[in-house]
C-alpha cells in the first residue's frame, strides 16, 4: 500500500550529500518520517542514481566536490524523465545571492546548514505535499480530470494525527 506508520505515503528520497554525519542524519531523520532513503557521495554518480531509484523528491547538498550541486539541479531540471522531481537543496554557506542563484538553477527550497530537525522535516514534507497533489486541486481542473483513484488519500495528507475515526472500533479510549 506504501502507507508510512502515521498514513504518510512513503516517498523514495534521494539524498546527495559528501559528508557522513549529515547523510546519517539526512537518511535516519527520512526514515523516521517513514520514508526511504537512499544516499550518493559522489555527485558524478547522482544522475545516474536518481535514473535508477526514481526518486520523488531529491536533497542535494551545494557545496560538493567534482559536480557542485548547482550544476546537479541544472541537470536534473534538464533531464527527460527528472526534471519535475523536486529539489531540496542543503548548503553550509549561505552567502548574499545563493538562495536566488539556488532557486534560479532549479530548486525548490533550500535549507541551511547545520539543519534545523523541524525545518528539515517540514521542508521534505512541504515538498512531497506539492508534488502530490500538483495544481492545488483548483476546481476547474478537477471537472477536467476527475479521474482519481483514492479522494481519501490527498484529502487526508496534510493531518498529521492518525485522527480519531476508525469505524466500528473501540471509542473513547484515550
Ligand atoms: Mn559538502
Amino acid at each position: 500500500m506504501g502507507a508510512g506508520e502515521w498514513g504518510v505515503e512513503l516517498a523514495k528520497i534521494l539524498i546527495v550529500e559528501d559528508n557522513a554525519l549529515n547523510i546519517k542524519l539526512f537518511c535516519d531523520l527520512l526514515a523516521a518520517h517513514g520514508h526511504e532513503p537512499q544516499a550518493v557521495t559522489d555527485s558524478r554518480l547522482a544522475l545516474d542514481s536518481a535514473r535508477t531509484f526514481g526518486p520523488d523528491l531529491v536533497i542535494t547538498d551545494i557545496q560538493l566536490p567534482h559536480v557542485s550541486g548547482l550544476e546537479l539541479i541544472r541537470m536534473l531540471r534538464a533531464d527527460e524523465k527528472l526534471g519535475k522531481v523536486p529539489i531540496m537543496a542543503v548548503t553550509a554557506y549561505a552567502a548574499q545571492g545563493d538562495e536566488e542563484r539556488i532557486r534560479a538553477a532549479g530548486a525548490q527550497s533550500y535549507v541551511s546548514k547545520p539543519i534545523s530537525v523541524m525545518k528539515f522535516a517540514a521542508t521534505v514534507e512541504e515538498l512531497l505535499a506539492v508534488e502530490r497533489a500538483p495544481g492545488e486541486a483548483a476546481p476547474e481542473e478537477f471537472n477536467d480530470k476527475p479521474e482519481i483513484d483514492d479522494p481519501e488519500s490527498w484529502a487526508n495528507e496534510e493531518v498529521d494525527d492518525p485522527g480519531p475515526q476508525d469505524p466500528g472500533g473501540e471509542e473513547d479510549s484515550t
